[in-house]
């Protein structure tokens, strides 16, 4: 494991409901250190790039649209076993699921307006924080 990045997104609704703080406040309590930060509006078609491994499903046209639907807040996370760690201060993709003192179980309004994004393995943090932010230096 060792010391890893992961890409995180404060999602709109998130933003929307003044939890960016509260967030923050919960990944630096976890030794997540924020190494890169972007406030973004994305684009439907960024939203579409960002989340391309769900095109064709049946909920592609609407997370794409709530992902561009207002401000977000992409940040690039450092800690130890970081990938895999940030997926457990999320919690499940559906709130319902969601553990208790997790950031969904937490902050979460449904399985699509669901606060929080976090790469799933350290494949995808590379190609994400590549896709938000392309001169980083990835050592
Ligand atoms: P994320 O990739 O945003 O961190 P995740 O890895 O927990 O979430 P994915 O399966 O990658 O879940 O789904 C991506 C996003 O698509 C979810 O976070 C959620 O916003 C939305 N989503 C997933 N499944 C559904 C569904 N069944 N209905 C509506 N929206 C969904
Ligand atoms: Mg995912």
């Amino acid at each position: 494991m060792g010391i890893e990045r992961t890409l995180t997104i404060i999602k709109p609704d998130a933003v929307e409901a003044g939890h960016v703080g509260d967030i923050i406040k919960i990944f630096e309590a976890n030794q997540f250190k924020i190494v890169a930060a972007r406030l973004v509006s994305l684009t439907k078609k960024e939203a579409e790039g960002f989340y391309a491994v769900h095109r064709g499903k049946g909920f592609f046209e609407s997370l794409t649209h709530f992902m561009s639907s207002g401000r977000a807040l992409v940040m690039v996370l450092e800690g130890e076993s970081a990938v895999a760690r940030l997926r457990e201060v999320m919690g499940a993709t559906n709130p319902a699921d969601a553990a208790p003192g997790t950031l969904r179980k937490l902050y979460a309004a449904n399985i699509e307006r669901n606060a929080v994004h976090g790469s799933d393995a350290p494949e995808t943090a590379a190609f994400e924080i590549a896709y938000f932010f392309p001169g980083i230096e990835l050592v």
